[in-house]
């Protein structure tokens, strides 16, 4: 932990104490909350997987395992599509519901965070995307952290990272730091997602690093097993990660949205009811289709769901090992004030 961190979480202890303490996790008049928390990545800190991810997408396997045994305690933990099912047909919902998400499905998942819920028997909901299960593809951002990280190249004799010229924090930080990259991969969002695709696939042919030594994401049997122990439901997060944001073509949102369920559908054998929109983003159109496709459906909009609220756009507790390392730091989270 850097000096300025340490001091950082010294000021904000005393917040921490008292978010903790006094939250809607522990105290609440109202009813029927529910809590969903979204992680991404479980991997452990001497993993090389670690050293190019950004922090806020990673929990280490001991905060997540001490991380369980906590909302055990706290809340009534159950599978999203049981909550909307129940709440669908009238059923009672408990006080405090709680249900556990994971966005992307890494392969992580299946490595650390699967052995850990089998420990603690508790559900939780993977967002799959469909056409990336079992392929070496991707996601832009950790393309881009891998090309800035580990390129041991001349950038300024490469042309093609002329576009990210266009970015502060890379003209400013020369971006080494993970925290430099988190913010130059912000940034990079103002462009779409095919922009970034081709800008992505001229720098990997350039620098020789298009291949990638092993998937970072689930295969199909690896979904499989996840979903075999009965912990664990799969729901769709659209064919190719494409962020659901205003002006895409009509196919392509029928495409991402429709699709995605149907292939899971056939690879799983099971329905698929939850939806999981890529970086929180969606068009009108969007949130229509998914509602008329879907029982229910998460953003990255934060907060705690008190009913009436919409089940088709879910808010959630992001959680990573920052703000989540202690027992004290990962309850203040929990009360959706910090
Ligand atoms: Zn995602």
């Amino acid at each position: 932990m850097s000096h300025s961190l340490r001091i950082k979480n010294a000021v904000k202890a005393p917040l921490h104490f008292l978010a903790d303490q006094l939250g809607p996790h522990r105290y609440s008049t109202r009813k029927n909350q529910l809590w969903v928390l979204m992680y991404h990545r479980i991997l452990p800190v001497h993993d090389p997987r670690y050293r190019t991810e950004e922090p806020g997408m990673i929990v280490t396997p001991e905060s997540f395992r001490q991380q369980l045994r906590i909302i055990k305690q706290l809340f009534a933990v159950m599978p999203l599509s049981e909550w909307t099912q129940r709440r669908a047909s009238n059923q009672p919902l408990p006080a405090r519901a709680c249900a556990i998400t994971f966005d992307d499905g890494w392969r992580d998942n299946f490595e650390f965070a699967l052995p850990a819920l089998q420990a603690e028997q508790l559900p939780a909901t993977v967002f799959a995307v469909s056409d990336m299960i079992g392929t070496k593809q991707q996601f832009w951002p950790n393309r881009l952290s891998r090309l800035l990280a580990l390129a041991d190249i001349d950038r300024q004799a490469l042309r093609s990272f002329d576009w990210l010229q266009a970015f502060t924090t890379y003209q400013t930080s020369g971006v080494h730091s993970r925290e430099a990259i988190a913010a130059l991969i912000n940034e990079c969002k103002r462009l779409s997602d095919p922009q970034l695709r081709t800008n992505l696939d001229a720098m990997e042919a350039d620098t020789g690093l298009a291949s990638l030594p092993e998937p970072s994401l689930m295969n199909w049997s690896e979904v499989r097993q996840m979903q075999a122990t009965g912990l664990v439901e799969i729901g769709s997060h659209t064919c190719h990660h494409t962020r659901l944001v205003k002006g895409l073509p009509e196919k392509t949102l029928h495409a991402e949205i429709v699709d995605s369920r149907s292939k899971l559908e056939a690879q799983l054998e099971k329905p698929v009811t939850l939806f999981c929109y890529p970086n929180g983003d969606f068009s009108a159109a969007a949130a229509k289709l998914v509602s008329e496709n879907y029982a229910a459906a998460v953003t990255t909009q934060s907060g705690i769901n008190a009913l009436p609220a919409s089940t088709h756009q879910l808010h959630r507790i992001g959680i990573h090992e920052d703000v989540s390392n202690t027992p004290t730091r990962f309850r203040a989270r929990l009360s959706g004030w910090i």
